[in-house]
C-alpha cells in the first residue's frame, strides 16, 4: 500500500478528536486557574482523552518526565524550611488528595462496569441477527435512579428539602434551589 506524505499526516491527525482536545483544555484551565487537583474522562465516539491533575499548592507530588512516573517532594530543609510539623502536614494534605481521587475514581470504575455489563447482556454481542437457536429470557432493564427521585433528600448540608434530580448522575441530589445554585456556580468559572 502506497502512502504520500499527506496520507500519513491525516493518518496521525485521525489518532485524536480535536474537539475532545479542545474541550480538555479548557477544562484543565479551569482546574488550574481554581487551584484544585481533578481526574476527568471524555469521549465521544471512537475516541476518548483523559486529564489528570494532582499538583494543586499544598500538593507534594508532580508527575515525572516519563509516563508513570511520580516525584515527591520531600526534602526536610528544601521543601519544608525544616518544619517537621509543616512536612507532615503537607504529607497528610497529599495523601488525603490520593484518598479522594482512589475512592471517587473506583465508584465510577464499578458504575461504568456495571452499566457495560448490562448493555452487554442485552445486546447479546455475538449473536447474529436472525439467528434464533434459542430464546434467552430478557435482561432486565436496568432502573436508573434519576428516573425516580422520590424519596431523595437534597444533599446541601442542613437543607433537608426533597431532591429533583442528581446533579453529577453519581448521587448529588438537589432541590431546585440548591441546583440553581451549584449551576450557576459554573457560570463564573474562567472557560477560555
Ligand atoms: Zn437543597
Amino acid at each position: 500500500m502506497h502512502h504520500d506524505k499527506q496520507d500519513l499526516k491525516e493518518a496521525a491527525e485521525a489518532q485524536y478528536s480535536k474537539k475532545l482536545r479542545k474541550v480538555i483544555a479548557k477544562i484543565k484551565k479551569i482546574i488550574k486557574s481554581n487551584d484544585i487537583a481533578g481526574s476527568v474522562v471524555l469521549y465521544e465516539p471512537g475516541f476518548s482523552e483523559y486529564l489528570v491533575v494532582i499538583d494543586p499548592i499544598y500538593s507534594k507530588i508532580r508527575f515525572g518526565d516519563k509516563p508513570g512516573q511520580m516525584v515527591i517532594m520531600d526534602d526536610l530543609q528544601r521543601d519544608y524550611y525544616g518544619d517537621e510539623k509543616l512536612r507532615r502536614e503537607s504529607l497528610e494534605g497529599t495523601m488525603n488528595m490520593l484518598i479522594h481521587m482512589a475512592n471517587m475514581n473506583r465508584l465510577l470504575f464499578q458504575n461504568f462496569n456495571n452499566m457495560a455489563g448490562q448493555v452487554e447482556k442485552r445486546a447479546d454481542f455475538g449473536k447474529l441477527p436472525g439467528d434464533k437457536k434459542e430464546e434467552k429470557p430478557e435482561a432486565p432493564v436496568v432502573q436508573m435512579e434519576k428516573a425516580n427521585p422520590a424519596g431523595k433528600i437534597c444533599v446541601e448540608p442542613g437543607c433537608g428539602e426533597p431532591a429533583v434530580d442528581d446533579f453529577n448522575g453519581m448521587g448529588a441530589w438537589g432541590c431546585q434551589k440548591h441546583l440553581d445554585e451549584w449551576y450557576s456556580a459554573t457560570d463564573n468559572l474562567p472557560t477560555t
